[in-house]
């Protein structure tokens, strides 16, 4: 890859390249910033992309920190940061979609050049992205989400994703799927991606900066963009979410805080009707780590409150029996009105 050119820009050998990347049909405002550091020579091609959602703001930090700190004489290859994916999310201070036509960008990958304004925005960046050789997502927990990292890789990603995430190093490491997610996309298309999350309650934490900032630099190192000791891989086992969704619309008061550990049957929370004030409890289907909490009192029929970490069932054995996998994974057991796989989780 001797000429690259990212949406008609040039990006030359041994420099940094900072624009907006095009995208037809939509205000250069609300472009996608983009800052490319090219070594002198080298093919790794590593995108890390962050302010997919416009309130997650310590992914945003550590990728503008990253897209400034990288030295072209230090890079062997090409590392495209795009520290403000989602510029309308960020500046219309909307953290449940786009301004422009309310749709989370995260779910409309691989975007449509012809569509709505975060449709084009996605199908510009997804222009990006399906030529890279790796692809790391910073997200950040929106104002209101309270949040423990944790790093999600793709069901059916290339094995190379797994790399990537133990050597990132924010556990735990969880596998899953959000169909129109930018890594879901990518793992369909072979390209090794990982979601990654660090911080709370929108705020700009310097932990959860770092945990982001730093991780990027294990990858990189990993995969012989910067020079340096390769970093030792994590080595837990996986685990995967299991979503709760709201039993009901009203009022929601949350009873346990991310990084909380709960058992199977432990109340959660309760949903209290607005108008007759009758509380429905809500109760872990399973037992396992908090990591998601929508602390918003307003919640609706099949919101997605909590995520909780369970231990990923185990492969089938070589004798050939096949594990129980029922009550375990989320996204292969049938989901009930109160457990969803999906929910309006919008990482
Ligand atoms: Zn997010």
């Amino acid at each position: 890859m001797s000429e690259l050119e990212i949406g008609g820009v040039t990006i030359a050998r041994a420099a940094r390249t900072a624009f907006s990347l095009p995208v037809p049909g939509v205000d250069e405002a609300h472009w996608p910033i983009v800052v490319a550091i090219r070594g002198r020579e080298g093919e790794p091609f590593v995108v890390v992309t962050a302010g997919v959602h416009g309130g997650e703001y310590n992914g945003i930090e550590a990728a503008r920190r990253l897209g400034r700190g990288l030295r072209p004489n230090a890079v062997r290859g090409t590392v495209v940061v795009v520290p403000l994916a989602n510029a309308p999310s960020f500046y219309g201070r909307s953290h449940n979609g786009s301004p422009l036509d309310r749709k989370n960008l995260n779910r409309v990958f691989p975007g449509n050049a012809y569509g709505t304004a975060t449709e084009r925005i996605a199908a510009a960046l997804a222009a990006v992205l399906g030529r890279a050789d790796a692809v790391l997502d910073l997200h950040g927990a929106d104002p209101m989400e309270d949040l423990h990292p944790f790093t999600m890789v793709p069901d059916h990603a290339p094995p190379q994703s797994e790399a990537l995430a133990r050597v990132f190093g924010v556990r735990p490491i969880l596998r899953g799927s959000s169909p129109g997610s930018m890594v879901d996309w990518l793992a369909a298309k072979g390209v090794a991606a990982i979601l990654v999350e660090a911080g709370a309650f929108g705020h700009l934490n310097e932990g959860a900066v770092r945990l982001h900032y730093d991780g990027c630099l294990r990858v990189l190192r990993h995969l012989g963009v910067l020079r340096g000791a390769k970093p030792a891989p994590l080595t837990r086992p996986w685990e995967r979410m299991k979503w709760v969704s709201s039993p009901r619309t009203g009022f929601f008061y949350a009873r346990v805080r991310a990084g909380q550990i709960v058992g199977k049957g432990a109340v959660l929370g309760e949903v209290r009707d607005a108008a007759t004030d009758i509380a429905e409890k809500i109760t872990s289907p399973v037992a396992g780590k908090v990591l998601f909490v929508k602390k918003s009192m307003a919640t609706s029929s099949g919101n997605s409150l909590y995520g909780i970490a369970v231990a990923e069932p185990k492969p089938p054995s070589a004798t050939g029996a096949r594990p129980a996998r029922r009550g375990v994974s989320a996204r292969r057991s049938t989901p009930t009105r109160r457990e969803t796989s999906r929910g309006s989780r919008r990482s």
